[in-house]
């Protein structure tokens, strides 16, 4: 079988993030696999061990993602494609990724994609979709449960909290919700044999691309962060009394009463 992961590496959103001038201060910022694609990479491994095949995993981006594409190696996929837009791009959006994604899919023959189903970082969850429809095949999103027997796909998605159970067939697109499985760590073993497995870059140039065919059609005009929580008041003294001053804050402070 042959299976593919597209991945993003993200920002940490766990950690500590700084914004200066309207950009994410790259220097502070811890960077990781987006979260949801380790589901998908987990996914993958657990169906070659059932199927049998190929895994390879796919990001566009950086030369700085080299390092998010061998963890994954380490996980155990077995190869690994670095669509480096670095030279190419300044800017781009989800049409210029799933673009850039689809015109590598129809130089490289698949059975299933599986992707993440939101980036924690970006947010927009239009990746996956737009690159199956770039590729006109199926595709089911915040999938939890995914059977393949021969062509036929059963799979179990998430929907707000209750599940459909949907039937269809390779070959197909999906994206991992959580719960989906348990991603594994990489072993050591795992991290001394990510270093010996191909890792190739591709530019646009390589995948039959212009700059024009991929140009972004949105942009992003500001970035900020919420706003800080004041500390809350503690009220003291008799009950009686605290509920007065309650009452008499929630007119006058908080002006909704
Ligand atoms: C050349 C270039 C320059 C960019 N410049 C900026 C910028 O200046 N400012 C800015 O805010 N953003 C920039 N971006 C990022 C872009 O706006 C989106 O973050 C990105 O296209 C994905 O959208 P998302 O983060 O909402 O992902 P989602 O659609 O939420 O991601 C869902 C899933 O799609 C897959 N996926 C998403 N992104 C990738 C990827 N890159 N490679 C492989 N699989 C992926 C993963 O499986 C992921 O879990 C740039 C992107 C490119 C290609």
């Amino acid at each position: 079988m042959n299976i593919y992961v597209v991945m993003k590496r993200t920002f940490d959103t766990e950690e500590k993030i700084v914004i200066k001038n309207g950009v994410i201060e790259e220097g502070d910022a811890k960077y990781i696999i987006n979260p949801y694609d380790e589901y998908a990479i987990e996914e993958a491994i657990l169906l070659k061990e059932k199927h049998d095949g190929e895994i390879t995993v796919v990001t566009v981006g950086g030369e700085d993602a080299e390092k998010e594409l061998r963890t994954a190696l380490a996980m155990g996929a077995d190869k690994a494609f670095l669509l480096n837009t670095e030279d190419d791009l300044e800017d781009g959006d989800e049409y210029t990724t799933a673009k850039v994604l689809a015109h590598f899919f129809k130089k490289n023959e698949f059975d299933i994609i599986l992707a993440g189903n939101v980036a924690i970082d970006g947010g927009s969850g239009q990746v996956g979709p737009r690159l199956a429809e770039l590729l006109d095949i199926s595709y089911v999103t915040t999938i939890t449960k995914m059977e393949i027997d021969g062509q036929k796909v059963t799979i179990e998605r998430d929907v707000e909290g209750d599940v459909e159970v949907i039937e269809t067939s390779l070959p197909i697109l999906v994206t991992a919700q959580q719960g989906l499985n348990e991603p594994r760590y990489p072993s050591l073993p795992g991290i001394m044999k990510a270093k010996k497995k191909p890792l190739e870059e591709l530019e646009l140039d390589d995948l039959d691309l212009d700059k024009e065919d991929v140009e972004a059609k949105s942009k992003v005009v500001e970035i900020y962060l919420p706003p800080k929580k004041e500390a809350g008041k503690v009220l003291e003294g008799e009950v009686q009394d605290q509920v007065k001053e309650l009452v008499n804050l929630l007119k006058t402070d908080a002006k909704v009463i």
